[in-house]
Parts: structure tokens; C-alpha cells; sequence
């Protein structure tokens, strides 16, 4: 194998991802004196989180009254009791300084008229334990994610962090004992293959939400640190649960934020009824993604869908009037126009629950630190490993994350990262060499793939894939179509092995590319309908039809699921944390989950 040029570079963190949670963990460490590089595959304002529309949790009481504990009651109910108690503490309770830091650092928020955050309500988020609709959402417009996302990569450039844009990480470098030395990745650019030194890599890569054919992600997010964490020997964590927003636009999957309800948008059917006040009597519209999504499919499914083929759902923003939606959703109204033709202060917009959010991911603890299990049933931190944000399953969203708590997941873990690596790493330690033993598979793998001159185009593979996930880990599931979704699943896995990739270029090579993160995404399919296979319940997003109730007997507990080379899944589990982290809120036991 010849023909590379390998660059060698060391830093005491490399972080990869420039999202929201890889800039504010890039930042973070830089602002405290560690050296920081930050590896991305898009330029870090293209990143994924620029998309986010609606809003940022966290309980400022600017519009009303409000508690971090009520935000932790809603999100664990959101959650479906599988979220851990101790992470939702966690988040809630800081919320409240890391939102107002973000203020601090020059996010754009717009305004009340005193001059505070402006606040909006969202699905999920009550006052005083479900009684009343919290105003807790904080919102730059419908625009949020992008003012966020500019504002951190310019604090992070103010600290000097050092930035690799467009820059592909392939795969993470891990020694004999289980520790993980670096990452190595391909200069789309130049074609060189750089192998990045760190004390900590830290995994910021986003969800993998194009796995599916229809997902309101952006074409980037391809569960790339999900995949190398699974050729790492480590596992993944509650992938069966995969979140549906109900109101994605019909044909183009584009997303209209949950904030067009929260600003008062409602749902009806053919019969031009309100039917969410049949399926979630107090909260109507602005109950929980998966409990709207789920009554969008019954409705449908009853042929009460809209359309010519009855297929899909109307959202109402007429009433609103002009003024509102120019000031609070122009974007929405933008995205409306374009990708559904419909202008929203005349028309009602067709929509259609579509894949948004993956609540599973890697394992970590609250200080972003990967965890594994052992063979004794207890959890291990893998030294020198973290994962933060969509990737990563702390856990706070359990079975079902509330809309606007991953603008918040991002920030709160992305900072507790860069806490605990300031923490525990001293700023230019002497580094243990990486052997060449460590590095020859990855770069074996790389050359295999990039060479590969089977009989199946990646483009055929992926569009059998993302079909079949449609079909198979869809909004209802059963045993019978799971069952045969992973036959057909293990036999897409399987054609991998004779993958096609057209040219063996290093420079801007966008099938090469297309490939390394097809092989992600084929990872992350094989765990997610796996693990939905093997859980017996309905829990949060995870509805299973022959399975219809929640079980907390036998499943109170999260899915860790590896994949062995050729495709084999295993599993084993860790109990749900059902404790809190301090003595100032108690424990929130399981009860029936209605909005
Ligand atoms: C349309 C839409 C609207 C949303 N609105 C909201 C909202 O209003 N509120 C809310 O709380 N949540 C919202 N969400 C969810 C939220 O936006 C995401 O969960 C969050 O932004 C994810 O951030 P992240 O930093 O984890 O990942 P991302 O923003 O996806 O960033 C991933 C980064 O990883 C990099 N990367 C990936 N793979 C590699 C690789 N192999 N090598 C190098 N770099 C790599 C990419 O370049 C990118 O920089 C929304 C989601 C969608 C789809």
C-alpha cells in the first residue's frame, strides 16, 4: 500500500465536529489554555445545528413563571422514564447559566419588550408539574440553531483553536489496553491522510437521521462517530429509538418547527377537525412529538388523511396573521413558500410526520465521557474517549426527546466536556507514541474502500438501505415487519463487502466520501433495527403495535448493542439511573405517560 502522504499533528484535545456541540466543547477547552483542534467534514457554519429553527430550553422565567424542576419533571416524562434522572438534573439545572452564557458570548436572541430573552412555548414543556404550557423555549426568531452556531464559531477563533475544515474522520486510533490515542483523518483538499495525536478525542459528529429515505437531517448526518465507536469494539446505546416530527413538509421532508405550534398552529384532517384534542386532551397540538406523530399516522392510516391520496396533514398558520409570521417564523414561511408552494398567511402547509432525532447513541456519562460495559456488568469510562451531542446518549431524552432540549443537550455537554478535560488533562503532556501496528488496519480498511470494484454502486446500497429503514423502523412497528426488515437489512449489509467506488482520486473524491459514511450509516441501521426488534415494549418513540404498553418490569433499562465484523449484532444493557444527582429534587417515579 503506497501512494499516501500521512501527516502527522498532536494537540491535547481534538475534537471532531464543528456543530453546536463540537464548538462549544472546542472553545471551552481552548478558553482554558488546552491546545484544541477541531476536525470537520463541512465548513463549522454549515454544520447541521445552523438548521435548527424553533428554540433552546431553559427555565429563565422571562415570560412567566418557572422552575428548573418542573423542566426536569417534563423532560423525564418526556423521556418516557428511560432517560437517566441524574443527566436530566443535570441539564435542566444548568441550563438556566449556559443559555445566559450564550447570551453573554453575543447570541442574537430576540427580545421581550423589557429587553429579556424572548421566550415561546413548546411541546411537552408544562408549568407546575403538567398543569400549565411553559413559556421556556428561548428563540432568536425561527433561526436559533444559526445565530447559535455563528456565535460559537467565533468565540472559538477568538481563542485560537485550530480548525480542520473539510476534513474527513475515518476512523479512531486505539491501543492495546482500550485507550483511544487519536484520530485519523483524509484532507478532502489535498488528499493527505492526517493522523491527529490527542490526550482526549472528543466525538461531536451529529445524529444519522439519513438513514432513513425521508428525515428532516441534512445530508452530513451520517452517524460517522457511531460507526468508528462501533469498529472501535464499543457499543451503541438505545438505537431503537429514533424520533418522527410530525410536521415535516410533505414530499420534501423539510422541517417546520415545532414553534409554529408553539406560536398557536394547529393540525386538522380532511374532515377539517382539531383531532388533537381526541388524542391529548390538555396539551392538544403541543403534546409530545411521538404522542402527535403517532395520532397524525392514526388518522391517516383511518382515511382521514388530506389530499388526493389521503396521505398527509394540514398545518394551520393563516390565523396568525402577517405581522406574527414575519416577525417570529419568517423562515418558516420561506421554506413553506418554496419546497410546498403555499403561502402560510392564505394556505394551511401539507405535512407529514417525518424522522428527525436520534435519541440513542454512544454511552456517556454526564461529563461527556464514553462508558462501556464489562463482562461483571459494570460500566467503564474508555480512556480518552468522549462523546458529545446528537451522537452521543447521555441519557436525557430517554425514549422520546422534547423539541428544543438538544439545542440545550449541545451546550450543556459540550461544556461539561470542556470542564472535565480542563479538569483532568494538563495542557502539553508528553504523549505515548502511536505504534504503526495501530495505525496500518485503519489505513488498511481506508485503501480497501477506496479501491473497492465490486458489482454494487454505494448510491444503490444506500438507497436500498434508507428504503428499507422507511419501511421497517417506521412510526408503528411489529414483529412480523421488523422480522423482514432485517432480512433484507442483513443482505444490504452483506453487499457491502462487494461495494463499487468509481474513482480512486484523494482530492474532492465525493463518492469515496459517500461511501466511508455509507458504511457509518450501514452501522447504525444494523443497531437501530436490532435493537427495536428486540425490545418487547412501546416506550417513547418506540410504538410497537404487538407490543402496545410500556413495560417497566422487564425493560427499564437501556439497549447497548455492538456489531461484529460481518454484520452480527450483541447486546446487553445498563439499568436506567433512577436516582438523582443531588439531594434537592427527588426521584420522579414512573407513571402514565398523557399529555
Ligand atoms: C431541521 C431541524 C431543526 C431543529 N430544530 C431544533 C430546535 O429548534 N431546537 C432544538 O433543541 N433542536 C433542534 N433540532 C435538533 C438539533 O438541531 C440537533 O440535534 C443538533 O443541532 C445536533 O448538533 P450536533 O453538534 O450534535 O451535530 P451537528 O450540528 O450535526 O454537527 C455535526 C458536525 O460533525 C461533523 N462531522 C460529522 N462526521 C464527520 C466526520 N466523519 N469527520 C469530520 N467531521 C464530521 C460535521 O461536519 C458537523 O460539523 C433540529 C433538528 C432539525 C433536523
Amino acid at each position: 500500500m503506497d501512494g499516501y502522504t500521512i501527516e502527522h499533528h498532536t494537540y491535547d484535545v481534538v475534537v471532531v465536529g464543528a456543530g453546536g456541540a463540537g464548538l462549544r466543547a472546542t472553545f471551552g477547552m481552548a478558553d482554558k489554555g488546552l491546545s484544541t483542534a477541531c476536525v470537520t467534514k463541512v465548513f463549522p457554519t454549515r454544520s447541521h445545528t445552523v438548521a435548527a429553527q424553533g428554540g433552546i430550553s431553559a427555565s429563565l422565567s422571562n415570560m412567566g413563571e418557572d422552575k428548573w424542576q418542573w423542566h426536569m419533571y417534563d423532560t423525564v416524562k418526556g423521556s418516557d422514564w428511560l432517560g437517566d434522572q441524574d443527566a436530566i438534573e443535570y441539564m435542566c439545572r444548568e441550563a438556566i447559566p449556559a443559555v445566559l452564557e450564550l447570551e453573554h458570548q453575543g447570541v442574537p436572541f430576540s427580545r421581550t419588550d423589557e429587553g429579556k430573552i424572548y421566550q415561546r412555548p413548546f411541546g411537552g414543556m408544562t408549568t407546575n408539574y403538567g398543569e400549565g404550557v411553559a413559556v421556556r423555549t428561548c428563540a432568536a426568531a425561527d433561526r436559533t440553531g444559526h445565530a447559535i452556531l455563528h456565535t460559537l464559531y467565533q468565540q472559538s477563533l477568538k481563542r485560537n483553536a485550530k480548525f480542520f475544515i473539510e476534513h474527513f474522520a475515518t476512523d479512531l486510533i486505539m491501543d492495546d489496553d482500550g485507550v483511544c490515542r487519536g484520530v485519523m483523518a483524509w484532507d478532502l483538499t489535498t488528499g493527505v491522510l492526517r493522523i491527529f495525536h490527542a490526550q482526549t478525542v472528543i466525538l461531536a459528529t451529529g445524529g444519522y437521521g439519513r438513514t432513513w429515505f425521508s428525515a428532516t437531517s441534512a445530508h452530513t448526518c451520517t452517524g460517522d462517530g457511531n460507526g468508528m465507536v462501533i469498529r472501535a469494539g464499543l457499543p451503541l446505546q438505545d438505537m431503537e429509538f429514533t424520533q418522527f416530527h410530525p410536521t415535516g413538509i410533505y414530499g420534501a421532508g423539510c422541517l417546520i418547527t415545532e414553534g409554529a405550534r408553539g406560536e398557536g398552529g394547529y393540525l386538522t384532517n380532511a374532515k377539517n377537525e382539531r383531532f388533537m384534542e381526541r388524542y391529548a386532551p390538555s396539551a392538544k397540538d403541543l403534546a409530545s412529538r411521538d404522542v402527535v406523530s403517532r395520532a397524525m399516522t392514526c388518522e391517516i392510516n383511518d382515511g382521514r388523511g388530506v389530499g388526493s391520496d389521503g396521505d398527509h396533514i394540514h398545518l394551520h398558520l393563516e390565523h396568525l396573521g402577517e405581522k406574527l409570521i414575519q416577525e417570529r417564523l419568517p423562515g418558516i414561511a420561506g421554506s413553506a413558500r418554496i419546497f410546498a408552494g403555499v403561502d402560510i398567511t392564505r394556505e394551511p402547509i401539507p405535512v407529514l410526520p417525518t424522522v428527525h432525532y436520534n435519541m440513542g447513541g454512544i454511552p456517556t456519562n454526564i461529563h461527556g465521557e464514553v462508558v462501556t460495559r464489562n463482562g461483571d456488568s459494570s460500566d467503564t469510562v474508555v480512556p480518552g474517549l468522549m462523546a458529545i451531542g446528537e451522537c452521543a446518549c447521555v441519557s436525557v431524552h430517554g425514549a422520546n426527546r422534547l423539541g428544543s432540549n438538544s439545542l440545550l443537550d449541545i451546550i450543556v455537554f459540550g461544556r461539561s466536556a470542556a470542564n472535565r478535560c480542563a479538569e483532568i488533562l494538563k495542557a502539553g503532556a508528553t504523549q505515548p507514541e502511536i505504534n504503526q501496528s495501530q495505525i496500518d488496519p485503519l489505513l488498511g480498511r481506508f485503501d480497501q474502500i477506496r479501491h473497492a470494484k465490486g458489482g454494487h454502486p454505494t448510491a444503490g446500497i444506500r438507497d436500498r438501505m434508507q428504503r428499507t429503514m422507511q419501511k421497517h423502523a417506521a412510526v408503528f412497528r411489529t414483529e412480523e415487519t421488523m422480522q423482514s426488515g432485517i432480512h433484507k437489512l442483513d443482505a444490504i449489509y452483506a453487499s457491502f463487502e462487494d461495494v463499487a467506488v468509481s474513482d480512486s482520486s484523494m482530492v474532492w473524491n465525493s463518492d469515496l466520501m459517500e461511501t466511508l459514511e455509507l458504511d457509518n450509516m450501514l452501522q447504525c441501521a444494523q443497531t437501530s433495527l436490532h435493537c427495536a426488534v428486540d425490545r418487547k415494549e412501546s416506550r417513547g418513540a418506540h410504538a410497537r403495535e404487538d407490543y402496545p404498553d410500556r413495560d417497566d418490569k422487564n425493560w427499564m433499562k437501556h439497549s447497548l448493542c455492538w456489531v461484529e465484523k460481518g454484520g452480527a449484532t450483541r447486546f446487553d444493557s445498563r439499568p436506567v439511573h433512577e436516582y438523582t444527582l443531588t439531594d434537592e429534587v427527588d426521584y420522579i417515579p414512573p407513571k402514565e405517560r398523557v399529555y
